[in-house]
């Protein structure tokens, strides 16, 4: 590992997906910390300007960028302002995701199911349309898709998130292997239960589950790697059972 210091990605450019609450805004908080420059993108204005507020009292740079994950042309219009004023990205944490738990699929109507898919796989998807090729043409770049045990195990009563982010990680493994020739690093974290407003969590102990923060410092592990290594994916646990 190199050595993380306070700076690691001093002049970096880092865009992250769902910035304004739960894990997207620990994410960009602590890449910001690391020295990099956050662009902050969610549909909602005011939560990305709470988390830019919060990154500026700290010394940090971000930017918002107002952008809907499901929306091809919302997603392409970041990034051509990435590249135009900032002129690269170094970092992309494709995080946006919604959940839907509320009961088995045979009850789920259709429009549910698009949000959950559309949101957690197409908008990644769109995402890693529209910055890959810029990565591509500086020959590197760091690619972090937020998935979640759900990926890996069933999840009764909430199929279609369980199903896109199954989804989520063959994408990412099959993008891995496309994109490691140029230098990109494709990682997926898969983290339990993070106490967020994503879902209830009905039953767990908030004390015991994981924190926003828990899968920020997995992102700065992956994004501080040697240049040699590439960490492919971390399942995150908490260490109490919840
Ligand atoms: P939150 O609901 O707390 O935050 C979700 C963020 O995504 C918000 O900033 C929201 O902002 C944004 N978002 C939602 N839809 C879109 C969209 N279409 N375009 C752009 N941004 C969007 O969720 P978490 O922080 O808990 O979840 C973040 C990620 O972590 C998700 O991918 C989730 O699946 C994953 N995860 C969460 C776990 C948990 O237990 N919380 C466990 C494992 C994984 P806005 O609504 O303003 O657009």
């Amino acid at each position: 590992m190199t050595e993380v210091g306070d700076m690691a990605l001093k002049s970096q450019i880092a865009v992250v997906t769902g910035a304004g609450r739960g894990i997207g805004a620990a994410i960009a908080q602590k890449l910001a910390s690391l020295g990099a420059r956050a662009v902050l993108c969610a549909r909602t204005r005011g939560p990305l300007e709470s988390t830019a507020a919060a990154i500026s009292r700290t010394g940090g740079r971000a930017e918002i960028a107002e952008c809907d994950v499901t929306d091809v042309q919302s997603v392409e219009r970041v990034a051509a302002w990435v590249e135009r004023t900032l002129g690269r990205i170094d970092i992309l944490v494709n995080n946006a995701g919604v959940g839907d738990f509320g009961g088995p699929l045979h009850q789920m109507p259709p429009d549910s199911w698009d949000r959950v898919l559309n949101t957690n796989l197409r908008g990644v998807y769109y995402c890693m349309r529209a910055f890959a090729p810029m990565m591509i043409r500086v020959g590197s770049g760091h690619i972090i898709n937020i998935s979640s045990l759900a990926g890996k195990n069933a999840l009764p009563n909430g199929a279609a998130y369980a199903a896109s982010k199954w989804g989520l990680n063959g994408l990412s493994y099959s993008v891995a292997e496309e994109l490691r020739k140029h230098n990109i690093r494709v990682a997926v974290i898969c983290p339990g239960s993070v106490d967020t407003e994503l879902s209830p969590h009905t039953g767990r102990d908030p004390s015991k589950m994981l924190q926003p923060d828990d899968v920020a410092h997995a992102v700065a592990m992956l994004v501080t790697q040697a240049p040699q290594s590439f960490a492919s994916e971390i399942l995150l646990r908490p260490t109490q059972k919840p």
